[in-house]
């Protein structure tokens, strides 16, 4: 039903692509991140959830048709239908169906709890392509309560500290959800120019963030000592403008010690929008599949593990593309 080409996931039957990375007429975009949604693509076809975020990043004037989850679009007989990933806002599955086949590819996903994205559902299928960004067992997840609870003890103690507190998070799911995880009585929310654009675009699209203030709005002279700043990046101009920071990082990353004690930032928090191990090999089990084709990340980790339950798995061909996290 689907082969892996150089330009992307390609249906031959229904003739279009899932998450093309060159151009092409039809596209089948599961989210909005941009490994996932490239520019250029004569028709986009994602969740109605999608469409503000890709009117955003690729232009207002593209081809964007966006459909309600379990709706169902037929393209050349082929019926496609998109299901809650849990990933970002307006992420999905994507499921095919033709001639008494079912295949569903994953995209990015998640299964822990998110203030904003729908949460993941399992859909049966004979044929799963799943990623495997986080793929190997040390990867487990602390479950948000715990790490909110640790954000918050952060953010209080640099405020009683006068300090600033500086989390760096991508602009599209990972900034939300700290921002919906996170103790707002604490202090202000702030938003550097990214986060600011994207949590405008979403809450014109009705999703209901907390209360944020644009950074480049508030006054220079204005302190910001106690402020939660939420940004994409931590560079000289900003730490100049918090004065006395504190820096962290969220990220799935942040579960291996090397990597918070590598990093340039003081704190690092465990807090992906990928599936961890012990979800992965659930949400396998869940979807039923006969075979499961890895993509992206640890494929040949998960590959070997299903192959030891005596499951078909084989990697998809790698797409070589960078992750977003
Ligand atoms: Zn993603």
């Amino acid at each position: 039903m689907l082969v892996p080409t150089s330009h992307g996931l390609y249906c031959p039957q229904g003739d279009f692509f899932i998450d093309p990375r060159r151009s092409v007429a039809r596209a089948v975009i599961t989210h909005g991140h941009s490994d996932h949604a490239y520019r250029g693509m004569d028709a986009y076809l994602c969740t109605q959830e999608t469409v503000p975020i890709l009117r955003h990043r690729l232009g207002a004037h593209g081809h964007y048709h966006g459909v309600r989850y379990g709706e169902t679009v037929v393209m050349n007989g082929v019926r496609v239908s998109f299901h809650p990933a849990g990933h970002v806002i307006g992420s999905a599955q994507v499921r095919l169906e033709y001639a008494g086949e079912v295949w569903v590819v994953s995209g990015d996903y998640k299964r822990q709890a998110d203030p904003f994205a729908v949460s993941f559902e399992p859909v049966r299928c004979s044929t799963f392509i799943t990623e495997t960004t986080f793929g190997l067992p040390i990867y487990r997840w602390p479950s948000p309560s715990v790490v909110a609870a640790e954000i918050n003890n952060w953010w209080r103690e640099n405020a009683a500290a006068g300090r600033t507190s500086i989390i760096q998070a991508y602009s599209l799911g990972k900034a939300q959800r700290i921002m919906g995880m996170v103790d707002a009585s604490i202090g202000p929310m702030m938003a550097t120019s990214a986060v600011h654009a994207m949590n405008t675009v979403l809450a014109d699209a009705g999703h209901a963030l907390p209360p944020w203030k644009n950074l480049a709005a508030v006054d220079r002279n204005e302190p910001l000592t106690g402020s939660l700043v939420i940004t994409t990046g931590i560079d000289a101009a900003l730490l100049r403008r918090c004065k006395d920071a504190a820096t962290a990082s969220a990220s799935g990353w942040m579960a291996i010690r090397g990597f918070r004690r590598r990093g340039n930032h003081d704190r690092g928090f465990v807090v992906s929008d990928h599936t961890d191990w012990p979800d992965l090999m659930r949400t396998i089990r869940e979807t039923g599949a006969e075979r499961i084709l890895a993509t992206h990340g640890s494929t040949s980790a998960v590959v070997r593990t299903l192959q030891e339950q005596g499951l078909q798995a084989a990697e998809l061909e790698d797409v070589g593309m960078e992750r977003t996290e």
